[in-house]
């Protein structure tokens, strides 16, 4: 398959949209065609690695990773995909954990298969040049990022976040790694790193040897491994109890949703899908006004979605050429920090659940459905990231120390160094020029 800009259609090859991120045109890179499948033909794949290499075979088939693509696969997706059942009272809904890799946030799917298809690239290359990855961060970008391509031949990670500005353990796990990757500490905001890796690459010419990569949240090779645990959740749930499913999950720069999207439209039995926001309302004003109108980002306990302007969007303007569809079909819910708080505690109070401050979300969106809506489809609440991640937002609410993975454990015991810069080209340039 061939890959198109959502701006003038300009065709690209895989490894081209892999590598460069954004097209030359400005646009973002989408499958050429969203193909139609037959859902029964995954009936009888029940492991969701065979799952998802058949699922994205589909796509990057007479590419450059199709030989490749059943070790990519099996490689990047290693880790579990938990469903947990929570029916109650004829009202089916369960929690997809996708917080089972690495550094415990879903951002591990998209990351993981990145680097491993870009590190199959540049094996099929003549005289490869090192590739920098550079990366802003707020969070769980930043560290996704970090261990998929930690100790990966010919590749250099530049991790760039805001100083002071992230929690102490996230703020471990970006700066954790050694060997090839760099974290920068940068006196300033998140805007700040974000500008400094857009000027950064405006001047690619100044890093002779190196190319500049960027491994942001809108490269295609992050979003489409994210649609495989949308259509493999479904169809399993479909074969069990003949029903499809609704899935609503917490909403940022809409990637992970989008994602959603795509399974949809590939076929799989997907109902309905809500975007369950914070108190950045961008797309629920929205769906409500039908003007489209980006703002800057307001700070919230579900930092990892404070997005004012969410660039996925212009994927959905890509596919529906008629606004009018496009407004009657998506559907988003803004909740704020105050029901952020209450839903984490009545969670953990009166059902057990220990979620962190995107899940919460996506939960109260369901819990304020009526009994009606409860029972019509089968409701999947998104678990985006493991609570011990936010633990200085969600222990004061629980009063209760959240129990850390083992795998976050071991990272948190690894020594920490990182250098801290002004927000300044030419710093960076000189950070970079280290890695
Ligand atoms: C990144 C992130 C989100 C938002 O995902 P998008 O794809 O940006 O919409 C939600 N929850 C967590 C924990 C995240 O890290």
């Amino acid at each position: 398959m061939k890959f198109v800009s959502t701006k003038n259609k300009i065709e690209a090859e895989a490894e081209e949209a892999i590598f460069s991120g954004t097209a030359s045109d400005g646009g973002l890179f989408m499958p050429s065609v969203i193909p139609k499948i037959e859902p029964s033909a995954y009936n009888n794949t029940e492991n969701f690695q065979l799952f998802s290499n058949k699922m994205l075979g589909v796509f990057f088939n007479e590419t450059v990773l199709e030989d490749d693509l059943n070790e990519i696969v099996s490689e990047a997706l290693n880790f579990e995909v938990i469903q947990r059942d929570l029916s109650k009272d004829q009202m089916p809904i369960s929690l997809l954990e996708l917080f089972h890799g690495p550094t415990a946030a879903f951002k591990d799917f998209g990351a993981r298969f990145l680097a491993a298809s870009m590190s199959k690239i540049i094996k099929k290359q003549a005289n490869p040049k090192a590739v920098t990855i550079l990366v802003a961060t707020s969070g769980d970008t930043g560290s996704a990022v970090a261990s998929a391509f930690h100790n990966r031949q010919g590749f250099n990670v530049v991790v760039l976040f805001p100083n002071g500005r992230v929690s102490p353990r996230q703020q471990h796990q970006l700066t954790c790694w050694g060997n090839n990757v760099v974290s920068v500490a940068i006196n300033g905001e998140f805007d700040d790193c974000q500008r400094l890796t857009k000027e950064a690459f405006a001047q690619e010419g100044k890093f002779k040897n190196q190319t500049l990569c960027s491994a942001n949240s809108i490269n295609i090779g992050r979003l489409l491994p994210q649609a495989t645990y949308y259509a493999w959740s479904s169809q399993r749930y479909f074969l069990k109890h003949g029903m499809q499913t609704s899935f609503i999950i917490p909403t940022g720069n809409l990637g992970n949703a989008f994602a959603c999207f795509i399974a949809k439209e590939m076929g799989f039995p997907i109902e309905n899908i809500v975007f369950a926001t914070n108190a950045n309302r961008t797309i629920p004003d929205f769906l409500e006004t039908g003007f489209w109108q980006p703002r800057p980002t307001t700070p919230t306990l579900a930092s990892a979605m404070d997005v004012g302007n969410p660039s996925n969007m212009e994927r959905f303007f890509h596919v529906f050429d008629n606004p009018e569809t496009l407004l009657d079909t998506l559907r988003a819910v803004s909740v704020t920090d105050e029901q952020i708080t209450n839903q984490i505690r009545s969670e953990y109070l009166d059902n057990q659940i220990l979620c962190c401050p995107h899940t919460a979300t996506a939960l109260h969106v369901y819990r304020e459905f009526s009994n009606k809506e409860k029972k019509e489809t089968h409701w999947c609440i998104v678990a985006t990231a493991h609570p011990s991640k936010f633990e200085q937002t969600v222990e004061p609410i629980i009063g209760e120390e959240i129990a850390v993975p083992e795998r976050l454990r071991a990272l948190l015991e690894l020594d920490s160094s990182f250098v801290t810069i002004d927000p300044e080209l030419n710093q960076l340039i000189e950070a970079i020029a280290s890695a």
